[in-house]
């Protein structure tokens, strides 16, 4: 048997409202009516007695009751505290009492909220959102909206934090999910509770719910969580086998029971949409344990896991997740053996959250405000790195054909996942995807990804390759020399030449032909001669980062993967580029000095961080195609160009800092001007979304001592010459 943990007071069986979206009053069940208007003492004292009896039997440690109604406060402050009291005096020394109430707001004085601060008792109050929204429903009987007698309340709420257990909002699609969101934000709730409204399949709901909430699901992780939102928490946590925090989702058995006004133990409250009299149990304080209502069909229908699911839901994908949907909306006329009626929503919901979740891991709040602060630290560039590995992997299954090569590769993960993981992690795997997806290449290279896994996990396969001037490249591994395109991964490769130096250990990528998504071109097959050059410069560079900038070192170290040469372009100058489709890889030619690949690795390996950021997180409206110009280019970029160069060049403009030379100085005062200004025009472009605002707000942080840095005057004059000479260059072209 599975013990009850959550008890349901219904304290008062009216209401001051007569919202139309209300389950107690305006479905199916009309018990209501029957029922006494205020639980009575002696009820009050049978109820606290059978929950502690149920806690001694249990040896449970803590029990959360909910005082409940119609709505509780119109029982009264005196009533509530005796409640209050009652259950105190029963389960004191025996467990935790978690006690909460939840109401409609509109009474909530100061007198009762005397009483709760005295008790301890939490507060979460029914808000749907904007004055639209919840006037829509939440109306006076005469019909007048109830919103702005709730945000009064909500105010004398929130002076006491410690007593806002939060809001609860029923989903109406026939509002704007955004407006509504904002609304109950604004509110600073600690937690969320969004409540599909009562439907079943006898009465479906309208349509729409799905697309939704997940709107609501989006603009929350890109204002980057600012409170709890129990549906969305439980599907992430159920996601990772953990467990679901609401009733509504999951596959654990229920543990909650409802103790009518009259005594009567009831089962799940929403069941009172299903039919009249479908929550009934025939139990009753005064006469049943607790024990006794646990034996009943009804409550243990809903503690049967996945055997009490109809076979549509035990053969779903996410069915560890949804549970099957709240039981009342599994209502049809013959019983409960069906799928929710809200069935495809919350399969749109859920598959959605599981995707966001595969590629945003674990990447803290803190660890955000690393990396938009500058450098960041390892484990946030490592979050990113992880999130990208699932967004390779979802990319490689929405391009690769299914076949021979398809099948050894879903045999290496199942055998071998760590082979099949390391070619992932090679950066251009997911150029070729990207480019596959578009038709701009053939499936081919599908192979040789396929033999890098195989070869990787020591398989011996025959596998049909991609094969360009007489090699098969295999992704991060190497190439084998071959001129027909079915290889065997027993044959003779060469590997891949590796750059190390400092801790960190890169591939010097000059084989794979998906290396030319960097807008310039690879240069070709390096000599020795010139790999030599590469690995002398590139310790060069690592020991001048080392030297100056040491902290930005272990974030590299992490992140960074590939180093691709490039082919000298015609304009003789040195160039270096990231790729958003490339996490992890910088090209560049080879420079004059080590001083000017530091440079380089610094400024580029903040595109390849803010490239993980974007892939993960909305910064800004990607709908808004209005250009802006960056002070350092003569043509208006695109929100994301500027954001890209002005967090580039928080690091350009660390790198001179550190250089006390006239060279570093001049270099260093135009810059963080430069970026300063690059900054400003960000958070002023109004199209930032919160999340993003934040963002640009710590690369500001960074930025703003910098202002106040004293600058020889000469350094600034020739750093305003420079900035002259390069506006003359614009106007001339
Ligand atoms: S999504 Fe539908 S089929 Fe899947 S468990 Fe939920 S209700 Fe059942």
């Amino acid at each position: 048997m599975v013990p009850f943990r959550q008890f349901v007071l219904k304290v008062h069986s009216r209401c001051d409202l007569a919202c139309d979206h209300c389950y107690v009053y305006e479905h199916a069940d009309q018990s209501w009516r029957r029922r006494p208007k205020v639980m009575s003492q002696e009820t009050i004292a049978w109820s606290a007695l059978r929950i502690a009896e149920h806690v001694k039997r249990h040896g449970l440690d803590q029990v959360a009751v909910v005082l409940h109604g119609g709505e509780p406060l119109l029982a009264g402050p005196g009533r509530l505290l005796a409640i209050a009291e009652a259950l105190e005096s029963a389960l004191t020394g025996l467990c935790r009492l978690d006690l909460r109430l939840h109401t409609n707001g509109l009474l909530l004085d100061d007198h009762f909220l005397e009483v709760f601060e005295e008790k301890g008792v939490k507060v979460g109050v029914s808000l749907d959102g904007d004055r639209a929204a919840h006037d829509r429903h939440r109306r006076y009987a005469d019909g007048r909206g109830s919103h702005a007698r709730v945000l009064a309340s909500l105010a004398r709420l929130r002076a006491r934090p410690h007593l806002y257990a939060g809001l609860l909002c029923t989903v109406d699609v026939a509002g704007d999910p955004i407006a509504v969101y904002e609304a109950l934000a604004e509110q600073e709730p600690p937690r969320v509770d969004f409540l599909l409204p009562h439907a079943t399949w006898e009465e479906p709901p309208p349509t729409g719910a799905g697309d939704w909430l997940t709107a609501v699901f989006d603009r929350w992780v890109a204002d980057g969580r600012p409170m709890a939102v129990r549906l969305f928490d439980s599907i992430e946590s159920t996601s990772r086998g953990g467990p679901s925090f609401t009733e509504a989702l999951g596959l654990e058995p229920s543990d909650l029971v409802v103790i009518e006004t009259d005594g009567a133990y009831e089962q799940v409250d929403s069941l009172k949409s299903a039919y009249d009299g479908a929550p009934e149990t025939g139990l009753d304080v005064f006469r049943h344990t607790l024990d006794d209502v646990a034996a009943h069909p009804g409550i243990r229908a809903r503690q049967r896991g996945l055997d009490g699911l109809a076979e549509t839901c035990r053969r779903c994908p996410v069915v560890d997740s949804c549970g099957g949907g709240l039981y009342p909306h599994r209502y049809r006329a013959g019983g409960f053996d069906n799928p929710s009626v809200y069935c495809a929503d919350l399969l749109q919901l859920i598959t959605h959250v599981r995707g966001r979740l595969r590629r945003t891991h674990e990447l803290t709040s803190a660890q955000l405000g690393e990396l938009a602060a500058g450098h960041g630290g390892a484990a946030a560039v490592g979050a990113l790195a992880a999130g990208q590995a699932s967004l390779r992997r979802v990319a490689l299954t929405a391009a690769a054909a299914r076949g021979p090569a398809w099948e050894l590769l879903t045999r290496i993960d199942a055998e071998r996942p760590e082979a099949l993981a390391a070619v992932l992690a090679h950066p251009y795997v997911r150029a070729w995807a990207v480019r596959r997806l578009a038709g701009t290449a053939g499936e081919a290279h599908l192979g040789n990804i396929a033999a890098a896994a195989a070869i990787r996990a020591g398989v011996t396969a025959t596998v049909e390759v991609e094969v360009r001037e007489g090699v098969a490249c295999l992704p991060g591994l190497g190439v084998m020399p071959t001129e027909r395109t079915t290889i065997s991964t027993a044959d003779a490769w060469e590997p891949v030449r590796r750059l190390t130096a400092g801790g960190l250990s890169v591939v010097l990528e000059d084989t794979d032909p998906y290396r030319d998504c960097h807008q310039w071109t690879p240069a070709p097959r390096l000599t020795s001669e010139q790999a030599l050059a590469w690995q002398e410069l590139f310790a060069g560079a690592v020991e001048v980062i080392g030297r100056e900038h040491p902290a930005y070192l272990p974030a590299m170290a992490e992140g960074l993967t590939t180093l691709t040469p490039l082919s000298p372009p015609a304009h003789g100058r040195d160039t270096s580029s990231a790729a958003r489709e490339a996490f992890g890889a910088i090209a560049a030619t080879l420079p004059a000095d080590a001083e000017t690949l530091a440079l380089l690795l610094m400024h580029e390996f903040q595109h390849v961080k803010l490239g993980g950021v974007l892939d993960l997180f909305d910064l800004f409206d990607a709908r808004d195609t209005r250009l802006f110009y960056a002070p350092w280019r003569e043509d208006p970029r695109p929100l994301e160009g500027l954001f890209q160069g002005a967090y580039a060049h928080l690091a350009v403009t660390d790198f001179w800092r550190a250089r006390r030379d006239p060279k570093g100085r001049e270099r260093f005062a135009r810059w963080r001007d430069d970026t300063a200004q690059a900054i400003e025009t960000l958070l002023g472009s109004g199209t930032l979304t919160p999340l993003g605002e934040r963002f640009v707000r710590g690369m500001r942080e960074s930025a703003a001592p910098w202002l106040a840095e004293a600058v020889p005057a000469e350094a600034r004059r020739a750093a305003q010459e420079e900035r002259a000479r390069h506006r003359a260059r614009f106007d001339r072209t």
